[in-house]
């Protein structure tokens, strides 16, 4: 039908561009030696005004229409990784129905006409196509040298693609040419900076954000009791994943479950009353209590050829105390540049969120969505690293009064595990696709903006399992 509509719009316009009648189409489909003919007649052109006035109609709408009922069609259309079409689809054929918060569906499989199981479609791209250039040190300039970044040290010159690249990080002190920062507009390529200390500090954005996305959010995020569904959702999701991880963690192993025993009742307790909670601030003191209990779980998740010096005294930050602290709020601020830029690139405003107040620099809707990824982007392999003895106490800490600072070589080590872990695949327990978990925030990005365009429910159901 797309087709017919098309040829008969080109009808149509060379009627008026000649001034003569153009009867009849055709359309000529190679592969397959037809050729069909379209008669250009008054009905068709009453079908051609009517989907123009429907076009015009969606594109004065906020929301967006709903996905074909033709699967066929989103396997080759290019809005696929946007338009999540098979997501969608999960929730129609009712997939996830009658499903409680965190519990997973039952697996419904798909048949073709033979009965044979059909594979599930996996529209959005499993692995991101390019990769995040980390620059660590200080003395380090990027330059432009045609369609290259071009990163000078005192070791030498690496020539980078910029096609090759998703985002620049600046850590600490490096300086950037502006026509290495035009390259990255250019190509859609986020520069963001991050202090010496490991916070983030700022980034550019080549897209002044989609309109009608934003007037979307807004007129979502304002509505307190949308806020507050969307704050549930992902509390449970955060605590119920701290909850499976020490639970994980301390399988099989007596003495560390009854460690950690308190600890794991209390975030049970918490994500049992997160689903009834009736505002933001009750919100806030659950994920407080389950946040306490899970820290004081994870030294026990440490093995005991783990180095007194890299356990935690508790959870310290703004400034981190100790060695693992450090760590941790290195990881955090990593995966705040990361959100950040995904937030930005989606269309998204990372300023107005849902559950985290503008208090600090940082922006309320990045700190919302972060919470998803902070145990398995994170925790998780940091604490194997530890267990693995992958850090030096000396060599990769500056510890000052007050305060514990991550060495370059300290630096580079907890860069390594962080690009390492967003290229694990991890397989989403709702859509059962497998992705990275570089893709996996994205994903969650463009599920968290269903949510207010027409497909609630998607969000924020991952889950370790
Ligand atoms: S992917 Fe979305 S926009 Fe593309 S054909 Fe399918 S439903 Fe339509």
């Amino acid at each position: 039908p797309s087709d017919r509509i098309q040829v008969i719009a080109y009808a149509v316009l060379l009627e008026e561009t000649l001034g003569q009648p153009v009867p009849q189409a055709r359309v000529r489909y190679h592969r397959d030696n037809v050729t069909a003919i379209v008669e250009v007649d008054e009905a068709a052109k009453a079908e051609l005004r009517e989907v123009v006035r429907r076009a015009r109609e969606l594109r004065r709408s906020l929301q967006r229409p709903p996905v074909t009922e033709n699967e066929r069609l989103c396997r080759r259309c290019s809005l696929a990784p946007i338009c999540l079409p098979e997501e969608e689809r999960l929730l129609a054929r009712g997939d996830l129905a009658g499903e409680r918060l965190g519990r997973r569906p039952k697996e419904s499989p798909r048949e073709n006409r033979e009965g044979a199981p059909l594979p599930r479609p996996t529209l959005f791209p499993s692995d991101r196509q390019r990769q995040t250039l980390h620059v660590v040190d200080p003395k380090a300039r990027i330059g432009r040298s045609a369609e290259r970044l071009l990163v000078t040290t005192e070791e030498g010159r690496q020539f980078v693609p910029i096609k090759q690249v998703d985002a620049v990080v600046i850590h600490g002190f490096a300086q950037i040419t502006t026509q290495a920062i035009h390259l990255c507009a250019r190509h859609d390529v986020a520069v963001q900076w991050m202090t010496a200390g490991g916070r983030f500090s700022a980034g550019t954005s080549a897209s002044p954000g989609r309109v009608r996305q934003r007037i979307r959010q807004y007129a979502a995020l304002t509505d307190p009791s949308e806020r507050l569904r969307l704050a549930r959702r992902l509390m449970h999701a955060k605590v119920e994943t701290q909850l499976r991880y020490v639970l994980r963690a301390t399988r099989g192993d007596p003495r560390r479950r009854k460690e950690c025993q308190m600890g794991v009742d209390r975030m049970r307790e918490s994500l049992r009353k997160i689903p009834n909670a009736q505002s933001t601030a009750s919100l806030l003191g659950l994920e407080g209590i389950a946040a306490k209990a899970y820290f004081s779980c994870l030294p026990e998740l440490l093995g005991s050829q783990v180095p007194d010096l890299l356990r935690p005294a508790g959870r310290t930050k703004h400034p981190p105390r100790d060695r693992f602290n450090c760590l941790l709020s290195f990881g955090y601020a990593l995966i705040q540049t990361l959100v950040h830029r995904t937030i930005l690139a989606v269309g998204l405003e990372p300023a107005f969120g849902f559950y985290h107040q503008p208090r600090t620099a940082a922006a309320p809707l990045v700190l919302d969505l972060m919470e998803l990824f902070r145990t398995p982007i994170w925790e998780m392999p940091l604490i194997g690293s530890v267990n693995r003895r992958t850090w030096d106490v000396d060599e990769d800490f500056e510890v000052r009064p007050g305060h514990v600072w991550l060495t370059e070589s300290g630096r580079r080590k907890a860069l390594q595990l962080f690009e390492s872990r967003l290229q694990e695949s991890y397989k989403h327990p709702y859509t059962r696709q497998s992705l990275t978990y570089a893709r996996m925030v994205e994903l969650e990005a463009r599920l968290l903006e269903k949510e207010w365009s027409g497909s609630p429910n998607l969000f924020a159901r991952m889950r370790i399992r």
